[in-house]
């Protein structure tokens, strides 16, 4: 039996630089219009019961476009010329936003304005070379072949570029092309674990290494450790930004506008954004080198996570946990990394080499069989072993 293929896709965001930023406009505004009339149509045509998205196009189509046989339809499609697959994509998005109000509870007002983004089927786009494409565009007139240099992102070696779509931003138009990318390494966690596969487990702190892994073999010894430092700089940049915004409020220079504060807000998000992808990758990289085929996490608890981050304060170290995790999760599976969340019941008051509770004094930690070492490190041992045992067959209990 052939193995199933496993992929992930990952948008990947690029400037365009054009001259022509209002044609793309155009194809924008004609592109609502057209949904605007197909979820419209949609609303009056499936009033009792909503058929498969397929099957609405099918019924969409028919009532508006001219079969081979040249019978005038029932209400036929406002515009000439308007090319097939262009059309297609907008009764999609129409089909998508049609449902979404059908789901709605409240608040049932058909929409009459669309600002959707124009995805381009095949057909609508060719040659692409990474740094350029070529994209038909709508230019108010006529439909036109249009060239457009790419700016900003790379594009992976491996992989198949999916339908991408226009996106009109204020800060100029972005293409978006999204990049399926097929894993190699589709094996459940269970079947890694029953080949003895390596584990890396991963704890959060408010420390400057705010992210400790260790290593562990299908045993449970500890084969590596690995400190990913970073979070005493992340939070000094924080507070540069933070003091700023609250000078700005002191002076009263932002009541009358928010313009200047949105800006700090910004670059905290920005902050955000750098350190917890580089502390993932960081993460995945050393995880990959060291051959573990399994991460474990310690469960995302929010009532937990909040108390602990409301306490550690907005901006801290253990704050880019969240962010850190979602990336880790991300960027795992399309290295074909496995990731596991374990409760993170007891992994901190126990030493992992005995069992034995332990004392804490500041970073370290000492327990009764004389057994000391870094506290942190000690808890992700303890969390890769939950796991190890988690999928060890359970022991027929005996009675007495
Ligand atoms: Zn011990």
């Amino acid at each position: 039996m052939e193995k199933p293929q496993y992929y992930s896709i990952t948008v990947k965001k690029m400037n365009i630089l054009t001259r022509h930023s209002d044609w793309l406009v155009k194809t924008q505004d004609l592109y609502n219009q057209i949904l605007e009339f197909y979820y419209n149509l949609y609303l009056d045509t499936f009033q009792d019961g909503r058929p498969g998205s397929m099957e609405a196009l099918r019924t969409l189509e028919k009532l508006t476009i001219p079969g081979r046989d040249r019978q005038p339809v029932q209400y036929p499609l406002p515009w000439q010329k308007v090319p097939l697959y262009f059309r297609r994509a907008a009764i999609n998005s129409a089909i998508a936003v049609a449902s979404s109000y059908l789901s709605r509870e409240k608040q049932k007002i058909r929409s009459t304005s669309f600002t959707e983004s124009v995805t381009c089927y095949k057909g609508m786009y060719r040659d692409f070379e990474g740094n350029a494409i070529t994209l038909k565009i709508w230019t108010g007139e006529k439909w036109l072949w249009h060239r457009i240099k790419l700016r900003g992102n790379t594009i992976p070696e491996e992989g198949q570029m999916m339908s991408p779509s226009i996106v009109l931003k204020k800060t100029g138009p972005e293409l978006h092309i999204p990049w399926k990318i097929f894993v190699k390494d589709g094996r459940t966690a269970k079947e890694r674990m029953a080949a003895g596969e390596k584990i890396c487990a991963v704890t959060f702190t408010n420390q400057d290494a705010l992210t400790v892994c260790c290593v562990l073999n299908s045993d449970g010894a500890k084969e590596n450790v690995f400190f990913v430092r970073g979070g005493a700089e992340y939070a000094h940049r924080c507070r540069q930004v933070t003091d700023k915004i609250k000078k700005s409020e002191a002076s009263g220079s932002s009541g009358s506008s928010a313009i200047p504060n949105s800006r700090y807000w910004m670059k905290l998000k920005n902050l955000n954004d750098f350190y917890s992808h580089s502390i993932s990758r960081q993460v995945i990289n050393c995880t990959i080198k060291q051959g573990a085929k399994i991460i474990v996490l310690p469960e995302y608890e929010k009532e937990y996570s909040r108390i602990l981050m409301s306490k550690a304060g907005n901006f801290s170290p253990i704050h880019l946990s969240t962010a850190i995790r979602e990336k880790i999760k991300y960027k795992a599976w399309q290295e074909g990394l496995v990731v596991l969340e374990l409760q993170q019941h007891n992994i901190s008051s126990t030493c992992a080499a005995c069992g034995a509770s332990l004392h804490k004094k500041e970073q370290n930690f000492v327990c009764k069989n004389g057994h000391q070492g870094n506290y942190y490190l000690n808890a992700s041992w303890n969390l890769g072993l939950k796991c190890i045992r988690g999928f060890q067959p359970k022991e027929p209990r005996t009675s007495d």
